[in-house]
């Protein structure tokens, strides 16, 4: 399988670190507002990902975090008068209720920052330790010029990064021995969360977290780091300074980076009004439309999102659900069971469509070709069952169109949705059976009902159901 690697700028063959098994870490959100559907890329893109290396037989670890603590929490607690951490698990659980909507699977772990204070403080002590970082009255800087590797990933050059920021005096890190030097520590300010350090009270910088959380739950050397194109730099980069130098082995084998979801063809913005949250979205159309839309393109390259883009997305999952509906359709009245010797041929043959598909994933994970080839089964599903078909040949049509839907996350077979006015018919049928004595039915309905997950409850003025 090929990987495009942002390091060595590279497709290269993806060979894990230890057979059968992948590591991968992928940046998670800021949680300080519900997530945006740009936020949604990395998610479902590394997400097919995971499902994809498992579809392949590999046991994978994969870790994404939450940012639980960050300026812009910290700038919304004092807004609505709350703490920090009030609202870091309030958009933890949000954000966890829209990655189920898109079926995004939980991670391995999904470790917090704020619960993984001790290691920072071993990493950065380590850091000192062996000289890569200094401590000035309660800050403690990397020191960038120390790592003989730093702008490998981004493809930066020291010295170019050093003219551009000779200008930028940032206020209050004057203190820094060079302009270039990166926060790992900083000291509390009032009003703000804090933890105890051997530097003081203060909280972590933002890239230390990933390094630690990396190590802690993958270890030194990981296979595969991820997560949108604007963290190469300076986040990654800086992630990588920092776990190098402190674990004197390489960080991460492959850097994997999605190309950013813009709006109408402009940066997305809440201050330009092109704004949308996953849950937005989700008032309009099923999530699983979402999903087939961002893995329409390959996840290297720029996506636009439109109204037209994402109605053309909901008829493309349309045709797929319509599918089918209509093989469960047919083998419900299908005549036969057993494939007869010509169905038989085409139920070997159908493995061609998963040998194409993973052609598709093998290539850069190529979801756009990926997808094409599951609506090619569409069509081939569409002209070659009929009402002749044999139960077993439905089956098997049926069974290829899930599994191929199934390693893009998308489900595609409609749950039979309880309406109420059938539930209440079948309340009106229990009272008739009440009326005529017939409790034998009547219970029968009560216990249909209870499986439907409708709990009746006998009032004064009537019958009154709830659903569970
Ligand atoms: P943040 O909460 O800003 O740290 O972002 C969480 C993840 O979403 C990171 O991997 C970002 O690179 C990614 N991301 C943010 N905005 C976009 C966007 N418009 N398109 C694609 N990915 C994005
Ligand atoms: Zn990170």
């Amino acid at each position: 399988m090929l990987l495009y690697n942002t390091e060595t700028k590279k497709r290269e063959e993806f060979v894990p670190i230890t057979p059968g098994k992948v590591s991968m870490y992928v940046c998670g959100p800021t949680v300080y507002d519900f997530i945006h559907i740009g936020n949604a890329r990395p998610m479902i893109v590394f997400d097919t990902l995971r499902r994809y290396f498992e579809h392949k037989g590999y046991e994978v670890n994969y870790v994404s975090n939450f940012t639980d603590v960050d300026d812009k929490i910290i700038k919304r607690a004092n807004e609505e008068g709350v703490t920090a951490q009030e609202i870091s698990e309030r958009f933890i659980k949000e954000c966890k209720k829209d990655m189920e909507g898109m079926n995004v699977r939980p991670a391995t772990t999904h470790p917090q920052a704020t619960q993984e204070i001790g290691g920072m403080i071993e990493m950065i002590r380590t850091l000192i330790g062996k000289g890569y970082a200094y401590e000035k009255n309660g800050t403690v800087y990397f020191s960038t010029r120390k790592d003989k590797g730093y702008g490998k990933l981004s493809h930066k050059n020291l010295d170019d990064l050093r003219s551009g920021s000779r200008s930028l005096k940032v206020s209050g890190e004057d203190e820094k021995e060079d302009p270039l030097d990166f926060v790992l520590w900083k000291p509390k300010k009032e009003g703000e969360p804090y933890w105890e350090s051997p530097w003081g009270q203060g909280r972590p910088g933002w890239h230390i977290e990933c390094s630690v959380m990396a190590k802690r739950y993958l270890g030194d050397t990981i296979d595969i780091h991820a997560g949108g194109e604007d963290l190469v730099f300076p986040h990654h980069e800086n992630e990588i300074a920092q776990s190098e130098c402190a674990n004197g082995v390489p960080f991460a084998q492959y850097w994997l980076h999605n190309a950013f979801l813009n709006i109408d063809n402009r940066k997305m913005s809440k201050s330009l009004g092109n704004f949308f949250t996953v849950r937005q979205i989700s008032e309009k159309y099923d999530l699983m439309v979402l999903r087939l839309f961002m893995l329409s393109a390959h996840y290297r390259s720029p996506l636009n999102f439109s109204k037209e883009l994402i109605e053309s997305a909901k008829s493309s999952y349309e045709r797929i659900t319509n599918a089918v509906d209509n093989l469960n359709f047919l083998a419900s009245v299908a005549k036969t069971e057993a494939a007869t010797d010509a169905e038989k041929t085409k139920i070997g043959s159908l493995a061609d469509f998963t040998k194409r598909f993973d052609e598709g994933m093998d290539d850069d994970v190529n979801t756009a070709d990926a997808l094409s080839v599951v609506f090619d089964l569409v069509r081939y599903a569409n002209a070659e069952v009929s009402a002749e078909s044999s139960k077993e040949f439905i089956a098997a049509v049926k069974k290829e169109l899930l599994d191929l839907c199934d390693i893009l996350g998308l489900k595609v077979e409609k749950k039979k949705e309880v309406l109420d006015s059938d539930i209440e018919d079948l309340i009106a049928q229990r009272q008739a059976a009440r009326k005529a004595k017939d409790f034998r039915k009547a219970d029968e309905i009560r216990d249909q009902l209870a499986a439907m997950g409708i709990t009746l409850k006998d009032t004064r003025e009537g019958v009154k159901w709830t659903k569970a």
